[in-house]
Parts: C-alpha cells; structure tokens; sequence
C-alpha cells in the first residue's frame, strides 16, 4: 500500500518499470546464450536479467500509461529481422523538407501514424524517470532528469487533466539503417540545438524533450504533439551518437573489453 505518485491516491502500488518490461522482452536474444542484454554505463558493463522496478504507480494508473501509448509505439518501433512498423508508414507521408539532420515528414498527413501516441509515451517515460529517485546498476540512487515546474503539467497531461505543455516541445527521431541498434537508454539531459533538452531512445527510435517558455520557434514548429504538421526526422544521427557513447565508453570500462573479446556483442548501425 502507499501514495501513487501520479494520480496521488492512496491504493496497492504495482511494482512499476522505469522503462517498459516488453522492451526488455524485445531485447532478450533468440540466438546468443546468455540472452539477458548488455548494460552499459560510464562505470561498468554487464548483463542482467534484472530490471529497474521500484513501486510507484496504483493499477489504473499503469494501466492507463500501458494503453495510452505504450502498445501502439512497441508494435511501430523497430523490432528486429527488418521490422519496423512506425519507419514503413512515416516514409509514405508527406515530405515537409530533406535536410542535412534528415529528412522530415509529417505524420498529420498519414492516418497509420498515431502521433498522440507517441507523445503520450515518451512523456510517460520522462515522466518517470524525474519523479523518483531510481536505483539503476552501476550509478548512484537519483531521479535521471529535472523537469522543474513541468513535471507537475506532464503528471497532468499523462492522467488527462490538461493538453500538453504548449511551453514544451517533443521530438520523435527514426533511423534510417537498414538495422538500426537495438539498444535503450534512459532518459539523460543533453544540449540540442543550444536548448537544454532530455532523450531517450528505443530500437530505431529517438526521443527529445525540450521545455521552457523561451524555445525558439523552429524547437516548437518540430514537436510532433503541437507542431503544425506532427513532424517526425528521419535520420543516421541517433545511431551514429549512440555508436559514438557506446565507443567511448567501452574505451573505460574493463568488463565491456572483455565481452568484446568474447564476441557477446557487436554494435551494426
Ligand atoms: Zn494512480
């Protein structure tokens, strides 16, 4: 029994996943005995059948994140063996622009696409990982993000009380390789664009959150919530950062030396 931190009653508590369960499932290996992923983290690397859980949420809360998003954007994203739903159905939509970040389609103009969906799930997430302090191996106890005064409008939004923060902006990245990582990664605060911004990925696709009232306009017209046409970048560049933490950080740690040595896993954008 104890407080939901979303919904604030007091009721059975579910023991609730920083990130999806179905996401771990995903990432378990067919082929490759032992099946369990590879954690990487600036201090160590390893395998793991455990997940971040902590109690957190009461069932209808759970329930509610789980069916507001969070089926759709696991059956769209990219699922291994060339299947990658969301990709299939964002290339069919109108090109809004083909730039040097990507190209950038809209997804308002593909019915297939369910652009509330993805927004509803990414804020569940970042939502999460800033209202607890998470224990995540190989760092210390600590909520992964601050979103400051925007935690409470998500919380809002994320029960149905409000519409999302019109002060906050979400963008949605799919790769653009034929196999794109599998790989999660938490919820991290970075500069994008000069704008103070949070990310997560999933297999072949990216998430950034931006908030605050000074975003500039361009941060703005490219949220898939409140933008204009719903745009989605399609992209190398969320594989190729990746690639990029994943080498520098397999350059520090021992444990992920020795795993490559063994062949337990490769990195094939
Ligand atoms: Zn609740």
């Amino acid at each position: 029994m104890g407080r939901c931190r979303l919904c604030r009653g007091v009721d059975y508590l579910c023991s609730s996943h920083l990130m999806p369960a179905a996401l771990f499932r995903l990432l378990r290996s067919r082929t490759v005995t032992p099946r369990d992923p590879l954690v990487i983290s600036a201090r160590s690397t390893f395998q793991t059948s455990r997940q971040v859980s902590e109690h957190l949420l009461c069932v209808d809360c759970e329930d509610r994140l789980r069916r507001g998003g969070e089926n759709w954007v696991l059956r769209h994203c990219y699922r291994g063996g060339g299947r990658f739903l969301l990709r299939e159905q964002v290339v069919r939509s109108r090109l809004l622009d083909d730039g040097p970040v990507g190209r950038i389609y809209s997804s308002k103009s593909n019915p297939n696409i369910d652009s509330g969906a993805l927004t509803f799930f990414a804020a569940s997430i970042f939502w999460r990982a800033a209202a607890h302090a998470w224990q995540i191996p190989g760092r210390m106890r600590g909520s992964l993000i601050d979103l400051g005064p925007y935690q409470e409008s998500l919380g809002k939004y994320l029960l149905g009380q409000e519409p999302f923060p019109g002060s906050a902006a979400m963008w949605v990245w799919i790769s653009l390789y034929d196999k794109p990582s599998r790989a999660v990664t938490t919820p991290d605060s970075s500069r994008i664009c000069n704008c103070h911004a949070h990310t997560f990925d999933i297999p072949g696709i990216r998430f950034s959150l931006f908030v605050g009232r000074t975003l500039p306009q361009f941060v703005r017209l490219m949220c898939v919530a409140g933008g204009p046409d719903g745009p989605i970048v399609a992209s190398y560049a969320p594989d190729d950062i990746l690639a990029t933490q994943v080498s520098q950080i397999s350059q520090t740690t021992r444990l992920s030396k020795a795993l490559q040595r063994k062949g337990k896993w490769s990195w094939s954008p």
